[in-house]
């Protein structure tokens, strides 16, 4: 059982594909795992995702999967040789192309880009960490300068601040691959560059209920909007790669404080990502400002902490998801951390749901309960429960495998899959077993919360404490 309640997203790349790979970064302390659409093939995806199932039935616990879509995200083609050596001030070649032989052009496999390219235009790639102005136009292509020397390798991102880009939130890719994400069974499917709340509408009537969606927020459009587009998806990501080029770097740690601050008043689940621990990429320690990074988002009250290249194409996957372990837990130890902040919502609009866990977060802090069993149909009981932060570990009880898997994204929530109940004896007795298997003790405080009557979807109402081993208290 993991000691910490924040939880831990992972990107699935060549460092981390392989069975044996993915199960020890799953027992470092992955909770969720990203299967990035923008890179791997199907058939390699189809291979890593069966292999997730198989570690998730093994161990008997629920894990979330999710497929990130690229979106219209614009990238670089692919080199022969993997990469070229940007020089500062010398001029490229930049040719609609998907891949290039010489060290002198630049692959873009976009048309429409090429097409609204002027003299002028500034084009960042690989998140801004590299920089090239258009110099010229000629007819079969564009000339740029590197403004930064550095190495560019394949299918790295294009930023073109302040440039709308004439294409849709779903390319044909990403419609291909949504398909073949929802055949294997994905959990939620993570939107890139969402822009306006019909980007959200558009995307959940192909998904259709077969999957939760986690909105993207990286484009500036997507702030102005921000409160629609928390209330219709089922989670967000503060996508801070791309945010950081498209908006200004001073930027970011004022738009991810509001971004979770939205999400936790919504009751949204929010994933701070990118760059939490890049410099684990080579390094075996993270630096002391990743460290305090990680931390902070811990503070702000983020659902989870998210790896991307740390685990991908790492040196070293499970170090970096034990070394993210450790910081959420030494956070969460400190007893003022914001991470058990309430949920900051008005006063008004309170349903008796919201009354019952909002009691359950402040009985936990005073009797100090050592968990809190919530028996929940939709995952709703355990989504509120969450919502209010107690101290204490959720164990939501559902019968439905679907519903166990997407809670895990939800702080603090360990869900088990196991049968309705049917009567008041049943609650106590169930729920006792399911604490002692997640560490509670005869003696120890537990809370339970229920629909009555049972086993039917619908309203929290009952709120019952309970102690290990004794039945009634
Ligand atoms: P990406 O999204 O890794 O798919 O670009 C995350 C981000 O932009 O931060
Ligand atoms: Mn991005």
């Amino acid at each position: 059982m993991r000691k910490r309640l924040c939880k831990i997203v992972a990107t699935i790349g060549p460092a981390s594909s392989s069975p044996s790979m993915l199960r020890l970064i799953r027992d470092a302390g992955v909770d969720i795992f990203r299967l990035n659409m923008s890179h791997g093939a199907h058939e390699k995806l189809h291979g890593v995702y069966d292999a997730i199932r198989a570690i998730e039935t093994e161990i008997n616990i629920p894990i979330a999967i999710f497929a990130d879509l690229q979106g219209p995200k614009i990238r670089t083609g692919a080199f022969e040789s993997g990469s070229i050596k940007l020089s500062y001030g010398e001029q490229y070649r930049l040719v609609l192309a998907s891949e290039t032989r010489d060290e002198n052009t630049i692959p873009i496999p976009h048309q429409e880009l090429l097409d609204i390219l002027e003299p002028g235009d500034i084009l960042k790639l690989d998140d801004g960490k590299l920089q090239i102005t258009v110099t010229e136009r000629s007819k079969h292509h564009l000339i740029a300068r590197a403004d930064t020397p550095g190495v560019l390798s394949n299918r790295k991102g294009i930023n073109i601040p302040g440039r709308a880009l004439p294409i849709s939130a779903l390319t044909e890719k990403d419609r291909e691959d949504l398909g073949f994400a929802l055949d294997l069974g994905v959990d939620y499917i993570a939107l890139s560059f969402v822009q306006q709340p019909s980007d959200v509408t558009e995307a959940k009537k192909l998904i259709d209920g077969r999957a939760g969606i986690i909105s993207k927020i990286e484009k500036p459009s997507a702030i102005k909007y921000l409160d629609e587009i928390v209330d219709i998806s089922d989670a967000i990501m503060v996508a801070r790669g791309d945010l950081g080029v498209e908006c200004a770097a001073e930027e970011v740690p004022l738009l991810q404080r509001r971004i979770i601050k939205t999400c936790r008043q919504a009751g949204k689940p929010v994933i701070v990502a990118t760059h939490m621990l890049e410099s684990m990429v080579e390094s075996i320690a993270p630096t002391r400002a990743e460290a305090s990074d990680v931390s902070t988002a811990v503070y702000q009250g983020a659902d989870a902490v998210m790896l991307s290249a740390e685990t991908a194409v790492g040196r070293h996957p499970p170090t970096a998801v034990a070394i993210m372990d450790r910081i959420i837990a030494a956070t969460e130890k400190d007893d003022d951390s914001g991470g058990y902040m309430g949920a900051e919502r008005g006063e008004d609009g309170y349903t008796t749901a919201d009354a019952i866990t909002l009691s359950a977060r402040r009985i936990a802090e005073v009797l100090d309960c050592k968990l809190a069993v919530a028996y929940t149909k939709t995952g709703s009981t355990a989504r509120r429960l969450s919502r209010d932060r107690p101290h204490c570990p959720i164990i939501a009880a559902t019968p439905d495998t679907n519903v166990a898997r997407k809670l895990t994204l939800h702080w603090g929530v360990m869900p088990v899959v196991t049968q309705d109940i049917g009567q008041f004896h049943e609650m106590n007795e169930k729920a006792d077993i399911i604490a002692k298997d997640h560490g509670a003790k005869d003696g120890d405080r537990i809370i339970i919360l229920a629909g009555y009557p049972f086993g039917r979807r619908g309203k929290t109402n009952t709120l019952k404490i309970s102690r290990i081993g004794a039945g009634a208290d």
